[in-house]
C-alpha cells in the first residue's frame, strides 16, 4: 500500500485552520461559508467513526473585528482582550453550526504550561480521551488571553502537531492559505515546483521554509509548519499541509487522492516533545 492510500485508514485526526482562512481578507469579517463547509466535513468524518480534533485560530481576529479595532499593531492588552471577545464568539459559531449535524464540541485552551507542567499535561490527555469516549470534537486554541511570551507556543502550526502528538493522532492535516510545499516561493518564482512527498525534514529544508513569508492575519508561514512536521512526523503522525481554499480537499485526502504535500510519520525514539517547546 502506498503513503497515500494508507491515508484512507487514518482514525485518530487533528484538523488545524488559520485564521486567514476563516475570516475574509477584505474585511476582516468572519467567512461563514468556509466555517459552515468545514464543519460538514469534520461532522462526516466523526459519522465515520473517526475521531475529531479542530485547532483553530481566529481569536484575535474575530474579536478584533467584533469590537471594529482599526488596522495597525495592536498592543498587548488590547491583543488578549481581543482574544477573550473572539475565543467567545468563535465557539458561539462553532456551537451553532455544529448542533445542526448533532454534533457536540467543547473548548480546550491551551498554553505552553500544560505541556511543561507534570500534572496539566496528563490531565490534559485525560480530557481529551475522555471527549473522544463521549464522541465529542475538542475545539483548542492556544489561551491568548493569559498567554505571554514566556508560556505561549505563539503558532497553531506548533500547537497543532504538539496536540497531535499528546492524543497520539495518526494524521495531522494543515489547512493553508497555500497549496503545500514548493521548492520556492511561488508568488515569487513562476519555476517553483509544488513537492507532493517529503520524507526527510532536513536542515536545508528548514532554511527554505524560514525564507518564506506569513500572511499578516495569521502567524504560520512555512517555517512552523515545518517545525510543526518535525513534530508530528517524529511522534508517529502523518501530516498534509493543503489548502484550505476547497476544505473538501479533507476528504479527498483521505480517499488517498494526491492532494497537499505528505510528510509521513517517521517515528524516533528518542524525540522528545519537550525539546521543541
Ligand atoms: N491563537 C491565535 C488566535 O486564535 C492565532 C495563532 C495563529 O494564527 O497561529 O487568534
Amino acid at each position: 500500500m502506498n503513503e497515500r492510500e494508507r491515508l484512507k485508514e487514518k482514525q485518530r485526526i487533528v484538523i488545524k485552520i488559520g485564521s486567514s482562512s476563516l475570516t475574509h481578507r477584505e474585511t476582516g469579517g468572519v467567512n461563514f461559508s468556509k466555517m459552515e463547509q468545514l464543519v460538514r466535513v469534520l461532522a462526516n468524518l466523526k459519522n465515520m467513526g473517526k475521531d475529531v480534533v479542530l485547532v483553530s485560530s481566529g481569536a484575535v481576529s474575530v474579536g478584533r473585528n467584533g469590537m471594529g479595532l482599526p488596522a495597525g499593531k495592536l498592543t498587548l492588552p488590547q491583543k488578549q482582550a481581543c482574544a477573550s471577545i473572539g475565543q467567545a464568539r468563535l465557539m458561539m459559531i462553532y456551537q451553532k453550526l455544529f448542533s445542526e449535524y448533532n454534533q457536540n464540541v467543547s473548548q480546550i485552551l491551551m498554553t505552553k504550561f500544560t505541556m511543561t507542567d507534570e500534572l496539566s499535561r496528563p490531565n490534559a490527555v485525560n480530557t481529551f480521551e475522555e471527549l473522544f469516549h463521549l464522541g465529542v470534537i475538542p475545539i483548542v486554541n492556544e489561551n491568548d488571553t493569559i498567554a505571554t511570551y514566556e508560556i505561549e507556543f505563539g503558532d497553531n502550526d506548533t500547537l497543532s502537531a504538539i496536540v497531535a502528538s499528546l492524543v497520539h493522532a495518526d494524521l495531522l492535516i494543515l489547512l493553508s492559505d497555500i497549496d503545500g510545499l514548493y521548492t520556492d516561493d511561488p508568488n515569487i518564482n513562476p519555476n517553483a515546483k509544488f513537492i507532493s512527498v517529503v520524507k526527510n525534514i532536513d536542515d536545508k529544508l528548514m532554511l527554505m521554509g524560514k525564507k518564506s513569508t506569513s500572511t499578516d492575519v495569521g502567524t504560520g508561514g512555512m517555517a512552523t509548519k515545518l517545525t510543526a512536521a518535525r513534530i508530528a512526523t517524529f511522534s508517529g503522525t502523518d501530516m498534509v499541509i493543503a489548502n484550505s481554499d476547497h476544505v473538501s480537499v479533507i476528504e479527498e485526502i483521505l480517499n488517498g487522492e494526491e492532494k497537499g504535500t505528505l510528510f509521513p510519520a517517521n517515528k524516533k525514539k528518542e524525540f522528545q516533545i519537550m525539546d521543541f517547546i
